[in-house]
């Protein structure tokens, strides 16, 4: 399988689809999101420094990110290709992982895009506050984290057009048929 860069707003359903994905066709998933909250769950040094950041709606700083996400890959054992989920969010990032993966022999594969209205994002990450206590999921912080999204990630949707990998899914209002769309361009360019 190739690997996939699954890419959207917060709320967008990233996590969602690829454990969908996953499941799926047996592929590795690295989810940033998951790895620095689990850094601060253990209390380590570096999920102090991330807590500030997650607790503020920033992105945490490009090189600790690139540094965390080539060390979480290579630590992956998973040969059926892998889901990045959260990241890059950046270019610096994007430059980033192109090359990382280069200098192993691999590519970024294909770019999944989910774009979704932000009324509905909203009420998603609200509900979500209500079901999981994400400390991030507070209106102040996701108002926060939707600037971010726009200032500083949105632009690279453009980036994946010119490495010609991007490929966007836009929501109707049913995850079965968003499902269904996304699994049959993964299968389409995995034949
Ligand atoms: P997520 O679970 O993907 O919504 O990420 C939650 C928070 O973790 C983000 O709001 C950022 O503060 C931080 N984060 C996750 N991935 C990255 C990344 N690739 N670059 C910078 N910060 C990140």
């Amino acid at each position: 399988m190739k690997n996939i860069i699954i890419f959207g707003a917060p709320g967008s359903g990233k996590g969602t689809y690829s454990e969908e994905i996953k499941t799926k066709y047996g592929m590795g998933h690295i989810s940033t999101g998951d790895v620095l909250r689990a850094e601060i769950h253990n209390g380590t040094e570096l999920g102090l420094i991330a807590k500030d950041y997650i607790d503020n709606g920033q992105l945490i700083p490009d090189s600790l990110m690139i540094d965390i996400l080539a060390k979480t890959y290579d630590s992956l054992t998973a040969t059926n290709g892998v889901i990045f989920d959260g990241f890059p969010r950046t270019i610096a990032q994007a430059e980033a992982l192109k090359e990382m993966l280069k200098e192993r022999g691999h590519e970024m594969g294909m770019m999944i895009e989910l774009i979704v209205d932000e009324e509905t994002l909203l009420s998603r990450l609200l509900n979500r506050a209500k079901e999981q206590g994400r400390a991030d999921d507070n209106e102040e912080t996701i108002k926060k984290r939707f600037a971010v999204y726009h200032s500083q990630t949105e632009p690279l949707s453009d980036w994946f057009e010119k490495e010609g990998i991007r490929n966007t899914f836009t929501w109707k209002g049913s995850k079965d048929l968003m499902l269904s769309e996304i699994f049959e361009e993964i299968e389409k360019q995995n034949p």
